[in-house]
């Protein structure tokens, strides 16, 4: 029996991916067939099968979205072939959205369906500005109104007249571009100069932006504020209510973009930190690093694993494939024998840390040379066998130390990894950056400086796109910047992704 189509109306929430519902991820998780448009965050297809089919019917630039029959005809074909289709639609499908003429298309086609219901815009901008919808003492009614029906139709469909009297609080959907002619209508229905408006452009995401007034001088302050769509508008008494704090907008990064040159496997946990900040992130992958090894050295090597008295790790990358192989050909890390652990810096030993091993060695500064000096001065490693597990890009001159009259240690390598370069010209996350730039390029190591310059014609600024300033995590970074010519505006006190990220929200708030 051929497996029955079925189609997922989704809230895809107001923007922020983390404010989807558990529901809505599992569904884009299974799904073979994503429809999405222009307010569904394109991050939440990271969660898709890399083989689900993606189907943006949003607006494109300079053209209209696909019209709505359209749409509805791709949902009723992909179901009829027994597929499971998921359909994106920003905040909450029933709210502005749409989702009843879908459903009723799809009941019409006796093709099943379910709704899940998301985040609205609404109660996303009010949460994400401060202000609570309904107050005891303000508010106690919260009308959903829209400026427009649809964004092609300019015409008012509602009389605001009758909403001027209100003492709720009025959420307007679509309503920007007719603004002078809604706030017209309520103050003719009654309404007050005096009453509280928010404008919440892109509530949730790191571009949120927001502007408040009155009924008087809201339409002054948008002007000055360039705030345009997507926005909702919130009209009463609560806005006045809004909450002195501003926990969101008020983040040390807000406002902020961040270019990160990590390789896409690593770029995680530095965006991370910087999007907690309140920055925008923008990843450019210029490296990516695979595992790259020589099966006969690496089985060689394991067979005599437990003689090392030493075990060099000199990136994460490098433990992240040690433990990865180690644990294909062992099933007990005891395996490793008695053997100390040396690490080159902060974030190559926290990855030895996640295997519960405890590092016996991480040099006050974090390079390849602090870490000879300790060895050699330290720890009396003549006649002593090391394991150095490197990446393509090798650290011959550790290596050349530790062998040399200084140590005269034993050493042996282990290359598991290789680095190679990214094509950045079709790269999206370039394009953004050359045509809007950034306020900081952040450098975690030589090879992102040497790449960030390679890659020169894929990254050169439009006119009016911001300049960044560059930060570097360390001396080894910073003398690349300065044998490259780049001019450097800060230089992280201590070289790991916390005070980094601490050097660059003081380096770009003193500007
Ligand atoms: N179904 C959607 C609304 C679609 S109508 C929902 O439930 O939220 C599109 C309007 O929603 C936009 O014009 C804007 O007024 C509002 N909107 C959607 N996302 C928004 C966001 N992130 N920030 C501010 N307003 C948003």
């Amino acid at each position: 029996m051929s497996q029955q189509g079925k189609v997922y109306l989704i809230g895809a929430g107001p923007g922020d991916p983390g404010l989807v519902t558990v529901r809505a991820r599992e569904l884009i998780e299974l799904a073979d067939v994503i429809v999405y448009d222009y307010l569904a965050n394109p991050k939440l297809l990271d969660w898709a099968r890399t083989d689900a089919e993606k189907i943006y019917v949003g607006k494109r630039s300079g053209m209209h979205s696909i019209p709505q029959d359209e749409i509805e005809e791709i949902l009723v074909d992909r179901a009829n072939k027994g597929l499971q289709v998921v359909r994106l639609k920003g905040g909450d499908p029933f709210v502005f959205g749409r989702g009843g003429e879908e459903a009723s298309e799809l009941q019409i086609d006796k093709i099943p369906f379910e709704i899940v219901p998301g985040v609205t815009a609404a109660l996303a901008a009010a949460a994400y500005a401060g202000i609570p919808l309904s107050h005891r003492d303000y508010s106690s009614s919260i009308t959903f109104l829209t400026g427009h029906e649809n964004p092609e139709k300019h015409s008012l469909s509602i009389d605001f007249k009758l909403y001027g009297q209100t003492n709720g609080t009025l959420c307007l959907y679509m309503g920007v571009g007719q603004l002078p002619r809604i706030i017209k209508e309520l103050k003719a229905g009654g309404m007050s100069g005096d009453m509280p408006v928010g404008i919440i452009q892109w509530a949730t995401l790191s571009r949120q932006k927001s502007v408040f007034g009155t009924i008087d001088s809201i339409l002054e302050d948008i002007e000055q504020s360039g705030i345009g769509t997507p926005a909702m508008i919130i009209i009463g008494q609560v806005v006045a209510q809004r909450s002195k704090t501003e926990w969101f907008e008020g983040r040390p990064l807000f406002g902020k973009r961040i270019v990160v040159t990590r390789a896409r496997e690593q770029a995680g946990q530095l965006s991370q930190i910087l999007s907690d900040q309140g920055a925008e992130v923008i990843e450019l992958p210029f490296i990516s690093v695979e595992q790259h090894f020589d099966p006969q050295r690496l089985s060689e090597i394991f067979a005599g694993i437990a003689v090392y008295e030493w075990i060099i790790f000199t990136s994460a990358n490098g433990v992240k494939n040690f433990f990865e192989l180690f644990y294909k050909a062992y099933d007990d890390i005891r395996c490793l024998g008695p053997m100390r652990i040396a690490a080159v810096g902060a974030a190559t030993a926290r990855e030895v840390k996640k295997h519960k091993l405890k590092v016996d060695l991480v040099p006050q500064k974090a390079n390849a040379d602090a870490l000879a000096d300790e060895l050699i001065e330290n720890e009396g490693i003549e006649s002593v066998q090391i394991l150095v597990i490197t990446g393509n890009q090798n650290r011959d001159n550790l290596v050349k130390r530790l062998e040399s009259d200084e140590g005269r240690a034993i050493v042996d390598t282990l290359p598991l990894y290789k680095t190679t370069k990214t094509d950045l010209s079709q790269n999206p996350a370039a394009e953004r950056f050359r045509k809007e730039g950034a306020d900081a390029v952040l450098f975690t190591s030589s090879s992102t400086v040497k790449s960030f310059v390679e890659q020169h014609a894929a990254l050169t600024l439009e006119p009016g796109a911001r300049k960044p300033a560059f930060g570097s995590i360390g001396p080894l970074t910073t003398k690349t910047l300065e044998e490259l010519k780049l001019p450097i505006a800060f230089e992280a006190p201590q070289a790991s992704l916390e005070h980094f990220v601490v050097e660059t929200i003081s380096s770009l708030n003193a500007q």
